[in-house]
């Protein structure tokens, strides 16, 4: 599931690869996969990509001519970059935009569900559309101070993963975030202390600038299917942790898993009860 870090690192790729570039054509083979009809897809054909960037785990593709297409992965979703066309018998495929220099730019989804979208927008309405404008602050490069931001009375794991609340981060990197900053996923964000706040916030830059500046060094295009995420907490259940080599424990969803290490962050609870699971969703 790609989260801040990874679409991060795929608009920087994506960005530099494609600026300048001229489309000339654009699909959108999936079903429901296009969430706008005003601009028709079709008003991107001729126009010159501008650039890529990141807002939350959500792309922005800017073209001239006011134009921005806007992208959300969902839990399933790629935006990659090939040097040739796709085969329409690709299932994968949401979303086709063909370059006239031959590569093309694609939005694929794996897995039976299809629920990754895209919106073609005017970029003065860009900052208006739903979603982005029910974003919260970004959790990276700069959040701003968590005690005021998480001052409610839900747990951390719900409250960092709340896209309204702080914008980037999910299932995999709140694991990781929680483990740097030795705080309970249980822990209610009303009652995190100053100190307690500002560990979280550190712990907040330091994990995902870290995985972005990993990236940088070992992901280039195309950008692979799934990406090599460098976790050292979430999905190591039974594993050692790797501040004081107690186990990993984890408590297990319908369909994810959430990774913590009692000794750093429960005071040593092994919290497995499954009505607390629930709680937490
Ligand atoms: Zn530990």
């Amino acid at each position: 599931m790609p989260e801040l870090p990874e679409v991060e690192i795929s608009a920087r790729l994506l960005g530099a690869a494609c600026a300048g570039a001229r489309v000339e054509s654009a699909l959108t083979p999936g079903v429901n996969a296009l969430k706008t009809f005003d601009p028709p897809f079709s008003t991107l054909q001729g126009a010159t990509i501008a650039g890529v960037r990141r807002r939350g785990k959500l792309f922005l593709v800017e073209l001239d001519g006011d134009l921005t297409a806007l992208i959300h992965l969902m839990s399933a979703g790629r935006l990659q970059l090939f040097d040739a066309r796709a085969s329409l018998r690709d299932k994968t495929s949401r979303m086709l935009v063909r370059l006239d220099d031959g590569r093309e730019l694609r939005l694929r989804e794996f897995g039976t569900r299809q629920r990754a979208w895209v919106k073609l927008l005017r970029t003065p309405e860009v900052e208006a559309e739903e979603t982005l404008a029910a974003l919260g602050p970004e959790a990276w490069p700069d959040p701003p101070p968590l005690r005021e931001l998480l001052a409610a009375p839900r747990p951390l794991y719900a409250l960092l993963r709340d896209q309204h609340v702080i914008a980037g981060i999910g299932r995999s990197w709140v694991d990781e975030i929680l483990h740097a900053a030795e705080l309970s996923p249980f822990k209610r964000g009303s009652d995190l202390d100053d100190d307690e706040a500002e560990r979280l916030r550190e712990a907040m830059i330091e994990r995902l600038g870290a995985a972005i500046d990993h990236y940088e060094h070992v992901i280039s295009l195309p950008i692979p299917d799934k990406l090599p995420m460098p976790l050292t907490v979430h999905r190591r259940n039974g594993e050692p942790c790797p501040r004081c080599s107690e186990r990993i424990e984890a408590v297990f969803y319908e369909d994810y898993v959430m990774c913590y290490c009692p000794a750093c962050q429960t005071d040593g609870k092994v919290m497995k009860d499954r009505r607390l699971s629930r709680l937490l969703k």
